[in-house]
């Protein structure tokens, strides 16, 4: 096992700088606004044009041909380009076609998969946080989409982010432990995960969800990395975690239909045989497993 960094992640790799400053400096967004060179990604339902040739990337398109709709600021390059998010039908581009983060994210270039994370987080949750929490009063967009503000009692609201750790737990001969969980395929396995509770640590999650899943206590909680996953709302916390694997697995069929320990020799001989299917690259689980068994995994999905 490497002892590195996780070293790429398909919806942490976002180039732009968000330029968070000129959000409420409404003359330089409106300056921006009208520079035929600034360039817009059109997103409706999680999904925006995407072109395959010659490789898959954004169809992204200058402000007089997006539609009107909910217009957020993403972010500029190095070049001064500015780019926005406007929520609404994409235009009709011959050679084109509407494609959700699942499909392109891990495809698109380093840019374009950052920009299609931010916006496909932000419209859901402008899609999901229309109205006020203490009021109930429909609340108005400003910050140039990253905060919603009540008009009646003036109280703001920012984009709400879930965060969820995932662990790789390996036992005293480093073998992996992985699990299906209740909604996956049947021969999908992937390594533990839950949702960080109110008033609980990162490591408390790590520990507190490996011991609701399988009955395993664990030690020596070690951070990785983490990566956005807006589906819808998300941060990925990814972690390594030491067990005893001599404690019998005990799964909670409400989360876990089946859980194993898994030497290196036993996951290629059973990704090879097709017994089994690793989660795709888009997640972060793929890549802290590919991290500790050392490379590609066989029979890897697309996507
Ligand atoms: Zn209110």
């Amino acid at each position: 096992m490497t002892d590195g960094p996780l070293e790429w992640l398909a919806l942490a790799r976002g180039t732009l700088d968000r330029v968070a400053l000129n959000r409420t400096d409404d003359a330089w967004l409106d300056a921006a606004w009208n520079d035929p060179k600034t360039r817009v990604l059109v997103i409706q339902d999680g999904r925006s044009l995407v072109t395959y040739e010659p490789s898959p990337a954004l169809v992204l398109v200058p402000p007089d041909q997006a539609p009107h709709g909910e217009r957020w600021l993403l972010g500029a390059d190095g070049d001064g380009t500015v780019y926005f998010g406007v929520a609404g039908p994409p235009p009709a581009i011959e050679g084109t076609e509407p494609a959700g983060l699942r499909r392109v994210g891990a495809l698109l270039g380093d840019r374009d998969s950052g920009l299609l994370t931010h916006a496909v987080a932000l419209e859901h949750w402008h899609d999901t946080n229309r109205y006020c929490p203490r009021c109930g009063t429909e609340t108005r967009v400003a910050s140039a989409g990253h905060v919603r503000v009540c008009p009646k009692d003036g109280s703001q609201h920012f984009p709400r982010v879930d965060p969820a750790v995932i662990m790789l737990v390996t036992d005293e001969a480093d073998r992996v432990l992985l699990a299906r969980g209740p909604q996956w395929p049947a021969d999908r396995r992937s390594i533990l995960a839950g949702f960080v509770e109110p008033g609980e640590s990162l490591e408390q999650a790590v520990a507190r969800e490996v011991k609701e899943e399988v009955g395993l206590p664990v030690r020596d909680v070690r951070y990785l990395g983490s990566q956005p996953w807006p589906l819808p709302q998300s941060l990925m916390l990814g972690f390594t975690a030491r067990a005893d694997g001599g404690v019998p697995l005990n799964p909670d069929p409400e989360e876990i239909l089946d859980a194993a320990w898994y030497s290196r020799d036993e996951l290629r001989a059973a990704l090879d045989a097709g017994e089994i299917v690793a989660p795709g690259p888009l997640s972060i689980a793929a890549q802290i497993i590919m991290r500790w068994y050392g490379g590609e995994l066989p029979n890897m999905p697309d996507f």
